[in-house]
């Protein structure tokens, strides 16, 4: 496996790989990240991640500073997973002095996140357009754990004509259901029980969507009740169109994405599902 810290480098290695998956990632990686490279084993010559915190999708009181870093447990994992090279450039490197583009996106960035986060799309989307630039993959792999990136993402290469297969793959759960996250390393083990009311308030509204419940308000009114039961407050309790992301009032033939965002402490968790 070759670690790249510089453009240059992973411009030189490119042309060993008839076709490249693309797997980008801030680090401290977990199953979900690992899922992805399987997945990009298995349909391209070659697989390379990213490691790179990036600063420009996070807001002023979001935890840049604190995010955690685990590098050579990461390079260790990446290597055992079969992953053939991996970027992992510092800031400067992204952004050197005198960087002053910035990708906005429309529509699909103003809810859910994109309400509670400013900024933090434009961020993605401008990180990810250079990360694509410069390691040039045939195609990318992101997590349904995040839905709204992908969304964002999906509309990001198609607006821009970017030649990149997008490729989503599954979340990732731990045994019991909460959606494997970096950030879950922020919590104490009261808030990891905390934590499993996501699952819950997903679990319960996708059993009344199978049982026939189409109304939007009843299905958020189930998923509240679990966040609720934990003293926690939601950022936002969505039941969006599944390419929109605009809120439903009833959920139709094109199903609907289910997603939620809790505060636990400092830290906030997110989680959906698809419906059906
Ligand atoms: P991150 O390092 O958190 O930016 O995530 C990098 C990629 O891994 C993104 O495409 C995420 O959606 C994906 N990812 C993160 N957590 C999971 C998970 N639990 N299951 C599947 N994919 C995930």
């Amino acid at each position: 496996m070759q670690v790249c810290a510089t453009v240059a480098e992973v411009r030189a290695a490119r042309p060993n790989f008839a076709t490249l998956g693309l797997v980008p990632t801030m680090g401290f990686l977990h199953e979900g990240h690992l899922s992805l490279v399987r997945a990009s084993r298995a349909a391209n010559a070659a697989t390379a991640a990213t490691l790179f915190v990036n600063p420009t999708q996070f807001g002023p009181n979001d935890d840049f500073g604190r995010y955690p870093r685990a590098r050579e447990r990461d390079l260790d994992l990446l290597s055992a997973a079969g992953c053939d090279l991996v970027f992992a450039p510092e800031v400067e490197t992204m952004y050197p002095s005198g960087f002053e583009t910035r990708i906005e996106i429309g529509g699909v960035t103003e809810g859910l996140e994109g309400s509670v986060r400013p900024g933090h799309f434009a961020g993605v989307a401008t990180v990810v357009a250079k990360l694509f630039n410069i390691v040039q993959p045939t195609r990318a792999y992101f997590g349904q754990k995040d839905a709204q990136q992908v969304t964002v993402i999906r509309k990001l290469v198609r607006d821009l004509d970017m030649p990149v297969e997008v490729v989503v793959q599954p979340t990732v759960r731990e045994a019991d259901g909460l959606a494997m996250s970096s950030r879950n390393t922020y919590l104490t083990p009261e808030q990891r029980r905390d934590g499993l009311a996501l699952w819950r308030a997903l679990s319960s509204a996708r059993a009344l969507y199978e049982g026939g419940e189409r109304s939007a308000d009843r299905l958020r009114a189930a998923m509240a009740q679990p966040v609720a039961a934990i003293g926690a407050t939601a950022d936002y309790i969505s039941i969006a169109h599944p390419l929109t992301l605009r809120e439903l009032d009833v959920i139709g033939e094109d199903g609907a994405l289910l997603s939620l965002a809790v505060r636990l402490g400092t830290t906030r968790l997110l989680d959906n599902i698809l419906l059906p």
